[in-house]
């Protein structure tokens, strides 16, 4: 079967793999039908590891993904605990708690202690054809979510789990520095949630553009203009209620305190690429500001589905372009070279 590997920085290799073995219990073998390409693989990409996490031997990248199930071992039961049938159309949380240490006992699986994760070392990714699940990670897909719609599930699961943690209810105003796919998808979100006025910023107008028709009431290209003036100058020098930082956790940081209100909350998705939050400690403080940061996703599949389902979010309008296996490593150079018009690509198999 064919995979994609990644060797080194800037080093993915289109190669030939065994196939695997027949699933065990509580597994499935899957044929990997679509994978979207994420920020955190496009770190993995450049510098070879994200945050202090490096990998020692070729690995298999990609962890937004769905497929079709091909077998499955015995007692395979899919997230909602119904037992999982070869021939579905399954999205994969690529996460895999341990169930019992004491963040997962308390609700929390996305903090597991003992956790594994595809895509993350040592554990393979997604891109590649065919692929062993935990069956408890699948969750059926209704007919009317594309393939494309389900690998994006993920992360706008990471968008959900984001939304949970800003507490934003009916009229909070909001800020997102990043449009990115996720940041987007926030946007989305936000406007779903009530929150109102939603402001946005991007280095990129084609970005900016899509914030506007996702929802933002405003969207600014910084760089032509200041982020922290713009939202203090519309919301008379008071600030946001919530900001999102969606971008790479830089400036950035600094610029979404500096736009909450007094007392307001400030939800750190991005991922900085020198592993450091810069952030003047007197503003934080003086403002009183709740810092939340955003780790994965817990308990989005239910309701990210039908949501996707529901045509509450477009999840396909988001997919700027589709790419082959074989295009798979041209489409991450293009993807960090920020080629104009770039915002999710996903690889079809
Ligand atoms: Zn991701
Ligand atoms: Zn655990």
């Amino acid at each position: 079967m064919k995979a994609i590997r990644l060797h080194g920085a800037r080093d993915l290799r289109l190669e030939e793999l065994p196939e695997h073995p027949a699933p065990n219990a509580g597994e499935a073998l899957i044929q990997v039908r679509a994978v979207g390409i994420c920020g955190s693989d496009l770190h993995m990409y450049q510098d070879g590891r994200i945050g202090d996490t490096a990998f020692t031997s070729p690995l298999i990248i990609g962890h937004e993904f769905m497929g079709e199930v091909i077998a499955v071992g015995n007692d395979a039961r899919d997230g909602n605990q119904q037992p999982l049938q070869p021939g579905q159309r399954v999205a994969v949380d690529p996460q895999t708690p341990c169930y019992h240490c004491e963040a997962c006992e308390q609700g929390h699986p996305n903090l597991c202690l003992n956790h594994t994760f595809a895509g993350v070392f040592p554990d393979n990714g997604a891109l590649q054809e065919r692929m062993i699940v935990r069956a408890r990670n699948c969750f059926p897909l209704p007919d009317s979510i594309s393939d494309a719609g389900g690998a994006l599930l993920e992360p706008l699961g990471i968008a959900l789990h984001s939304l949970n943690l800003s507490k934003v209810g009916l009229a909070h105003s909001a800020a997102v520095i990043g449009c990115g796919p996720v940041g987007l998808l926030i946007i989305r979100l936000l406007k779903l949630a009530g929150a109102s006025p939603i402001y946005a910023f991007d280095c990129f107008p084609w970005r900016v553009e899509k914030a506007l028709e996702l929802g933002a009431d405003q969207a600014w290209v910084v760089g032509e203009h200041d982020a922290v003036k713009q939202v203090m100058d519309a919301t008379g020098g008071r600030g946001v209620d919530v900001a999102f930082e969606a971008a790479w956790a830089d400036k950035t940081v600094q610029q979404a305190a500096d736009m909450a209100r007094y007392g307001g909350r400030v939800i750190l998705v991005g991922i900085p690429g020198d592993d450091n939050l810069q952030l003047q400690h007197s503003t934080a403080r003086r403002k009183g500001l709740t810092l939340k940061l955003v780790r994965r996703m817990k308990h989005t599949y239910a309701r990210t589905i039908h949501m996707a389902a529901k045509g509450m979010v477009d999840l396909d309008a988001l997919v700027s372009h589709t790419v082959s296996l074989d295009e798979t490593a041209a489409a991450f150079e293009r993807n960090i070279a920020y080629e104009p018009g770039v915002q999710k690509m996903v690889v079809k198999m």
